[in-house]
């Protein structure tokens, strides 16, 4: 697809159309709440925005290209004044005190935030069904789950109800709902973007990424919002990517892939002919692809969850009812931190925080803990290994389709290793990007850390060859 940014800015310009009834347009579609995509709409703040960008227009001062553009935030970053209630019980009522970098650089940029939108809680899930909201509708088939945790920013980017949307990423969570809806998903490098103002599930892997329909749009919004911030030290300093440089992916010899994501019993065929077929169309291209060794999925996942479970535990500590939060009243203050997180945290997100602090435990953390960081560690070298060899990785984002709504709460384990694919690449604070082409749930390109550019550059290569 063109890019939308871009289209829209020129209809502004134009005065084809009037920010505000561009504005009043999105908040209608998304009003039905169709897809169960909405756990806040941002109707004053947004039609104010609008009013003020009509202005400009009819002053005939210049305008930005982001000036005006409705996007939607996942209900994990904070807004000042607005709900964020990482769709749970705990901060069902809860106001932000303050703005998310990422997100007051898009408004200081011009761009319209409109909409709070559902996700699982805490990031915790990958189907997008852990929310007191309700399940996310796939937008393709609503049926199906949207995919998680970032459900609802990517279902409304796929409908259109937003021009793009900011989800957050930890092992997958902008990747998978985007390949299950059919659009683009960007994990970022850690660091690239400042998690200042995003609900931590999981600091050492968290990532703020954009989900559009063009990779054109991708690219504004990451230049955007990439950049040092002095509240989060992880950042660093990037450059501005531009779309020349993009434009040809001819430098580009030799990719791999990794033969067991392949040769496993479950990857659905579908996705594994398909998948197969697209390193043909590669190949013929003059691109050479080397199939490259990996950890095995049980070892990624359970490298994974050890050590998102362990952060999450931490992070989540903070919510006992005293300074944030739905605060129930017990016979003691012991109780009532008992009582408060047991009614306020959903079933998903108490499996984690008793895992991660089963793992930290006296006895446990160096067998288990510390075990799950010394993996990490070998995951990170074979990736610096094989950059050494190929300038990407390809895999598919899903081992398979997305499931029915209610099947994948049957049985977390499943759903854990659902997320097979992504999590590796978490670990390693890769750059990854979801394209919506190449198999029935997209394609994941991956490169050196920093690296982001070269991701753009072949997904436009692979936009003409696939
Ligand atoms: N599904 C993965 C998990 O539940 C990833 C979620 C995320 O990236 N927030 O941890």
């Amino acid at each position: 697809m063109e890019s939308q940014i871009r289209k829209i800015h020129q209809q502004l310009v134009d005065q084809k159309i009037t920010c505000t009834t561009l504005i009043q347009e999105k908040l209608a579609a998304l009003k039905p709440n169709s897809h169960n995509t909405v756990n806040s709409l941002l109707e004053d703040f947004a039609l104010e925005k609008a009013k003020k960008v009509d202005e400009k227009i009819k002053n005939r001062q210049e305008i930005g290209l982001l000036e005006g553009i409705p996007f939607g935030v996942k209900d994990v970053y904070m807004l000042q004044g607005t709900f964020t209630t990482a769709s749970s019980d705990f901060l069902k009522n809860y106001k932000a005190a303050y703005t998310a970098t990422a997100i007051q650089k898009l408004i200081d940029a011009g761009a319209i935030p409109i909409v709070k939108e559902n996700c699982d809680s805490f990031g915790h899930g990958s189907s997008s069904e852990n929310t007191i909201f309700g399940a996310v509708k796939n937008a393709i088939n609503p049926a199906l789950v949207a995919g998680g945790s970032s459900g609802g920013s990517a279902v409304n980017v796929a409908k259109q109800f937003t021009v793009f949307s900011i989800g957050g990423d930890t092992g997958g969570s902008v990747r998978q709902p985007s390949g299950y809806n059919k659009v683009y998903g960007l994990k970022p490098t850690y660091g690239r973007v400042s998690r200042f103002g995003l609900l931590a599930y999981a600091s050492s892997t968290d990532c703020v990424g954009p989900i559009a329909t063009s990779i054109e749009d991708i690219r504004i919004v990451l230049n955007t919002i990439s950049g040092i911030d002095v509240k989060d030290q992880t950042t660093y300093k990037s450059d501005i990517i531009s779309d020349e440089n993009i434009s040809t992916a001819s430098e580009i010899k030799a990719i791999g892939y990794f033969k067991n994501f392949i040769e496993n019993n479950a990857i659905d065929s579908e996705i594994k002919a398909d998948f197969l077929a697209a390193i043909e169309k590669i190949k013929s291209k003059g691109i050479e692809v080397k199939e490259l060794d990996f950890f095995d999925s049980e070892t990624l996942v359970s490298t994974y969850y050890t050590l998102v479970m362990a952060e999450t535990a931490s992070n989540l500590s903070r919510l006992d009812g005293t300074n944030y939060g739905n605060r129930m009243e017990g016979k003691n203050l012991k109780d009532t931190y008992s009582i408060t997180r047991s009614e306020n945290f959903s079933e998903e997100t108490k499996r984690r925080i008793v895992g991660g602090n089963q793992v930290l435990s006296q006895g446990f953390s160096d067998e288990i803990y510390l075990k799950a960081i010394n993996l990490k560690n070998e995951i990170s070298e074979n990736f610096e290994r094989d950059f050494q060899e190929v300038a990407i990785i390809l895999s598919p984002v899903t081992p398979k389709c997305p499931p029915k709504i209610g099947d994948s709460l049957k049985d977390p384990l499943a759903m854990y290793l659902s997320d097979a694919y992504t999590v590796g690449f978490s670990l390693g604070q890769l750059p990854t990007l979801t394209i919506p082409q190449g198999t029935s749930t997209g394609l994941q390109i991956s490169a050196a850390k920093t690296n982001d550019e070269i991701l753009l550059k072949f997904a436009n290569f692979l936009k003409e060859v696939l």
